[in-house]
């Protein structure tokens, strides 16, 4: 399964609000108003027009279910879109967190797909204030993006953007590039 998709998958360290790319995925948290981690410099960069476009969605779906996705615009970042995702809270892994984990990839990269964005950028989703395993994380994001990108004919690459050396060794380990 490694290999399978390497052309399709790629790893890079650093701040995924540098990234240039059809729409990067945020960590957001229900609410879509804002946090800390990826979402607090994610909508720093973007300035307000961001904040403004969480506020319609949440106004008209009133926020995003853990495991679901919403597509709004990227104001000032480099990126097209930024699709947000709201993973799962770790609570020991008998609370149906993989799952859910998983299904935050698939959503997110369903929404694209849909919108016909072809490059996406990932961030390590859960593996901050929400404390799921990096290591655990790490193996279900791989699997999701990679049964996702065999079925998929519109999204060309996804590049995971891990921003901890942890989440980064990981990453080499498990993609081997
Ligand atoms: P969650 O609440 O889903 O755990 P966090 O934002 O706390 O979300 O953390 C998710 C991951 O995002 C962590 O691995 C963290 O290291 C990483 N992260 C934090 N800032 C950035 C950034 N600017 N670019 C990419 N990843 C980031």
């Amino acid at each position: 399964m490694k290999k399978l998709l390497a052309d399709k998958i790629s790893l890079l360290k650093g701040d995924i609000t540098k990234v240039k790319c059809d729409a990067i995925v945020n960590a957001a948290n229900s609410s879509l108003l804002g946090g800390g981690g990826v979402d607090g410099a994610i909508h720093r960069q973007a300035g307000p027009e961001l904040l403004e476009d969480c506020r319609r969605v949440r106004n008209a779906q009133g926020g995003c279910p853990t495991g679901k996705a919403v597509i709004t615009v990227a104001g000032k970042l480099p990126a097209k879109y930024v699709i947000h995702t709201v993973g799962p809270v770790w609570r020991g892994g008998a609370s149906g967190e993989e799952s859910l984990l998983r299904d935050c990839y698939l959503n997110s990269l369903s929404l694209a797909s849909e919108n016909g964005l072809e490059t996406v950028a990932f961030p390590n989703i859960s593996t901050g204030i929400y404390g799921y395993p990096k290591d655990k994380a790490c193996a279900v994001a791989v699997s999701a993006v990679n049964e996702f990108l065999a079925s998929d004919t519109i999204v060309k690459e996804v590049v995971f953007v891990c921003f901890d050396d942890e989440n980064f060794r990981l990453y080499q380990d498990f993609i081997g590039n």
